[in-house]
């Protein structure tokens, strides 16, 4: 270790007391990486890289102590929620300091349809607190159970509940975003409404977010529903209508080409040989119509429990989003993912891509709405709901890894950008903007150095790539 380095140490020493200073072993290993060995590209430039020190502070006060030392030292300083992002985005490409923030976990108040909280609540805690005020999360990764709020805004995108209300960028759902900056003496900046966009999922680059509001739903009661058929088309065209019907309240509808089921293992009891399945989560109110139309439909129920209130396991989400990935990768470790977009047209989508790559890829689709405001209720419209996915690709070589993705984007489908640890492109007056905002919160570039592409300064780009 250096001398700024062991001087930074006894400094946080100091300030954290020593059990909350991890400078070696298993747990210095753990808190460095996330999952990005979901990606083969990501899996060899990231296997070896680890933090400095990993300092676990529990106050605002002590966040905002720790910024100051590693701004005077010019060490780097990535911040941490649960880790379970899937590209790397809180693994530090140049050392330093991890900022595990997952002790920064007070929900301050649930109220009047907001809660407002410090970023290392987890998730599911605070769908807890919300369901007994009679409120639920609008969205949620499946990672639930772990991920941390901090960690959602900074580098998630959406999930159960995105059917109703979008992914975490759509509409209205950020109220309040209360940064630190990383500086001698770091500044509190609290960002709200549209201005707060500028700083989501900016993979800790734009300050270290010591509070978030967001806005909640009214809480709903829900059933979870699986539909099984060996007939990939009509269990489609089922899942499709019911995932747009305008008069169905649900939090998530799912399809799995097979294989994909015979994945699941803790669901194996239900999961049918060769058949497709669904997943729907409607309001029990309206269960009984949605068994009606599925068996009308020709489709099997298969697996029917409520979702509990308080959330207490078993969760269909625990099967959906890159969960379902993580059962795959269980089973064979070949397989990877990509993030999909498909258009008007999926159905031709769906048949090209089943028809040339009928070994390689197996399609896992999750509903969405791009437009809350009709997704559902008066007014609503089909529209409103797009299908994108997870699909799963074995993986070979990057050669036919890209061959894949070339036809993909040749019939129109959009694939995201999850095999990179940098921060997507956006358009150039919204890199302006993130680049003001960077160019104020992080004078010295150390927070997640490397993330953040386009930004022109990162101290240590040549000392230690
Ligand atoms: C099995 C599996 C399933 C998943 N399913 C989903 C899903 O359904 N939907 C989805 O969107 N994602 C999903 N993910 C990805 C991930 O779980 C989510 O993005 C989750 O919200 C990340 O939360 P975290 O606390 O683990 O964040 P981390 O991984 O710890 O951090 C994510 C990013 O946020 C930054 N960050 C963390 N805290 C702060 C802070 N306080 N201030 C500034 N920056 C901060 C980090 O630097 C990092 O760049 C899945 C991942 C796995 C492994």
């Amino acid at each position: 270790m250096s001398t700024v380095l062991d001087s930074l140490r006894t400094d946080l020493g100091a300030l954290l007391g020593e059990a909350n200073l991890i400078t070696g072993g298993d747990a210095l290993t753990t808190l460095s990486l996330d999952y990005y060995w979901y990606s083969p590209a990501l899996k060899p430039q990231l296997d070896h890289k680890r933090a400095d020190l990993v300092a676990r502070p529990a106050t605002v006060a002590e966040v905002r102590a720790v910024l100051a030392a590693c701004f005077k030292a010019g060490v780097a300083v990535t911040p941490r929620g649960a880790g379970t992002g899937n590209y790397g985005q809180c693994v530090p490409l140049h050392g330093g300091v991890v900022l595990d923030l997952s002790r920064l976990d007070r929900i301050h108040s649930v109220e009047g349809g907001f809660v407002r909280a410090e970023p290392g609540a987890r998730l599911a805690v605070i769908e807890t607190a919300a369901r007994a005020a009679g409120w639920e999360l609008r969205c949620y990764p499946s990672t639930w159970m772990k991920a941390t709020l901090g960690g959602f805004f900074g580098g998630g995108a959406g999930g159960i509940g995105g059917l109703r209300w979008g992914g975490i960028a759509t509409g209205d759902t950020v109220k309040a975003i209360t940064v630190l900056t990383c500086e001698a003496e770091p500044r509190t900046l609290r960002y709200e409404g549209p201005a707060a966009m500028v700083a989501l999922r900016t993979f800790g680059t734009t300050g270290v977010m010591v509070e978030i509001e967001m806005r909640l739903a009214p809480k709903l009661d829900y059933d979870q529903l699986a539909f099984s058929s060996p007939d990939w088309g009509r269990l489609l065209e089922w899942t499709d209508a019911a995932a747009r019907r305008g008069t169905w309240y649900k939090r998530q509808a799912a399809q799995f080409q097979w294989p994909i089921p015979s994945y699941f293992k803790p669901l194996k009891k239900s999961i049918r040989e060769n058949e497709h399945v669904s997943f729907l989560l409607p309001i029990q109110a309206q269960t009984a119509e949605v068994l009606a139309s599925a068996a009308e439909a020709g489709l099997t129920c298969i697996y029917h429990r409520p979702l509990a209130d308080p959330p207490r396991p078993p969760f269909l989400s625990d099967f959906t989003f890159n969960h379902t990935t993580l059962w795959a990768m269980k089973a064979d470790p070949a397989f990877t993912y990509v993030q999909a977009g498909f258009t008007s047209d999926f159905r031709r989508q769906f048949d090209q891509l089943m028809a040339r790559f009928p070994a390689e890829l197996f399609l896992h689709l999750e509903w969405g709405a791009n437009d809350p405001t009709r997704a559902v209720g008066p007014g609503a419209s089909p529209e409103a709901i797009g299908v994108g996915g997870i699909p799963l690709i074995r993986y070979s070589t990057e050669e036919r890894f890209q061959e894949i993705l070339g036809y993909a984007a040749e019939i129109g489908v959009t694939i995201g950008r999850t095999h990179t640890v940098q921060l997507g492109e956006v358009g150039p007056e919204q890199t302006a903007a993130r680049h003001a905002l960077k160019y104020d919160v992080d004078p010295g570039g150390l927070l997640n150095p490397g993330k953040m592409k386009s930004f022109p300064l990162n101290p240590f780009e040549t000392a230690k790539a």
